[in-house]
């Protein structure tokens, strides 16, 4: 069975690079009928775990991720942990380390002087004295000396490394007793019986110290995959302003969660030139062997284009219920159907999509300048009252887009004007800019009432300001 797990440290919310090695993992345990575990890795006591557990599932819940079982607290396996370097002690795989931070420092320094990579140079490897008084000792575990860590890496190849370069005997439990990062993760993806890490490739010097773990205690060794950043479009570090920020952030800024997974699926993975997955395309395609060997570039336009995809395929219950995220309601609105396809097929999120609803559904408050001064000329206020004066005796039915263009087309032909003529008076009045969707839709979402109402508006206002001077 593949079990493979998500091990955030708690910062008290999930990032997007996060979401996407979780969304990795779910992936591949799912994909085979297996395991996805949720561990949060909070042996640093001071931060608030709970607080990021409840971080993380807000934003699982919301992207539709869950993981299997109950979320493991490292927190709460010291004793696990304990009993593992005690084995370790007991089986002289790991020892007692008495040097005083003085004499560490002194070390160092001498070997920076030599220019030499400072490095622990074993001294209570092999001791068996009486140690010094008045040292609580941390625990090292014995690196082998002069050996070829080897491991075949899912994403980068082999990957080989030898213990006298990169390692010394690494400290395992500090003085105080608790365990060090790359020890409680050994322990805890062997006692969770993961098979399959896939993490970021700023875990990848970790994996060597790890894999000396595993040796020392006899454990097989799981799957590796490395996955490569998330870059800038510049090919640096992604900052928050790029758009590394907290995945809820996303739902503020109105993506539908669907456009986010679709979007960080494809950003390191690839499945021919394929751009649009569902989650069954991407259970069914994803595979670790498939992620890019090299770090890619966030593309806000490209999130923004997936999108509007989604949006565009929202049904429109689905809309209804997104837009009251963003205190837009239509429930109770008539023409809600037109409404939605008018802005669908404009809206990049639902947060523009919930601005431009509410620009149709409330009365402007305000005309916007450049558009009156462009649009509302000389002649404009007398053609708005010919048209108030039409459309207040125009008896026909008005209930579809199509009714209303066909006054329109009447009120035209009696005056002899051009659409252009009337148009964006139309516009402005309805919505206080000359942006909108058709004006068609846009007279019959609002209804006859209503739309006399904003031309009245409209004329007052030409007559206050005097615009058609
Ligand atoms: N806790 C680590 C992090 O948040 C991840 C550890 C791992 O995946 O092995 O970066």
């Amino acid at each position: 069975m593949v079990i493979t797990r998500f091990a955030p440290s708690p910062t008290g919310y999930l990032h997007i690079g996060g979401l996407r090695t979780a969304l990795y993992s779910y992936l591949w345990a799912k994909k085979n009928n297996g395991k996805f575990l949720l561990r949060i890795e909070d042996t640093d006591l001071k931060r608030n775990s709970k607080e990021a557990a409840k971080a993380i599932e807000e934003a699982f819940k919301w992207v539709g991720l869950k993981q299997d079982g109950k979320i493991i607290y490292q927190s709460t396996r010291f004793d696990i942990y304990k009993k593992y370097i005690q084995k370790l002690l007991d089986e002289d795989k790991a020892y007692y380390c008495y040097m005083s931070k003085e004499e560490l420092d002194e070390l160092r320094e001498s070997q920076m002087k030599l220019k030499k990579r400072p490095k622990y140079d074993g001294r209570y490897r092999d001791f068996k004295g009486t140690p010094p008084e008045g040292i609580s000792p941390v625990v090292r575990i014995k690196t082998p000396i002069n050996k070829n860590i080897t491991f075949k890496d899912g994403i980068k190849g082999t990957i080989s490394v030898n213990t006298n370069d990169v390692m010394d005997d690494f400290i395992i439990a500090r003085s105080d007793g608790t365990p060090t990062y790359n020890f409680v993760v050994t322990i805890d993806d062997h006692e969770m019986g993961v098979t399959d890490i896939i993490r970021g490739d700023d875990h990848l010097s970790n994996t060597p110290k790890q894999i000396i773990i595993y040796n020392a205690l006899g454990w097989d060794l799981p799957n590796f995959y490395h996955v490569p950043m998330i870059l800038n479009p510049q090919g640096k570090k992604l900052s928050k302003r790029d758009g590394a920020m907290d995945v809820m952030e996303y739902k503020k800024e109105g993506y539908l969660p669907e456009a986010l997974l679709n979007f960080l699926v494809r950003l390191g993975w690839s499945h021919g030139d394929q751009e649009i997955f569902s989650m069954d395309e991407m259970l069914k395609m994803f595979d670790p062997k498939n992620i890019n060997k090299s770090a890619s570039a966030y593309n806000k336009e490209k999130l923004l284009w997936l999108n509007s995809h989604f949006i565009k395929e929202s049904s429109y219950e689905r809309i209804i219920k997104e837009l009251k995220y963003f205190d837009v309601n239509l429930e109770n609105i008539e023409k809600k159907e037109i409404l939605i396809d008018a802005l669908k097929e404009r809206a990049k999120t639902l947060k523009e999509f919930a601005e431009k609803a509410r620009l149709i559904l409330e009365k402007p408050s305000e005309y916007d300048e450049k558009a009156v001064k462009k649009f509302l000329k000389v002649d404009s206020k007398k053609i708005a009252e010919k048209f108030l004066d039409f459309l207040k005796n125009y008896n026909k039915s008005l209930k579809t887009p199509a009714d209303y263009n066909e006054m329109i087309g009447k009120f035209l032909h009696k005056f002899d004007l051009k659409l252009k003529n009337i148009a964006q008076i139309i516009r402005i009045s309805i919505v206080g800019s000359a942006v909108s969707p058709s004006i068609y839709d846009i007279m019959c979402i609002i209804g006859k009432d209503e739309l006399i109402k904003r031309v009245k508006k409209l004329i007052q206002f030409m007559e206050d300001n005097n615009e058609q001077n």
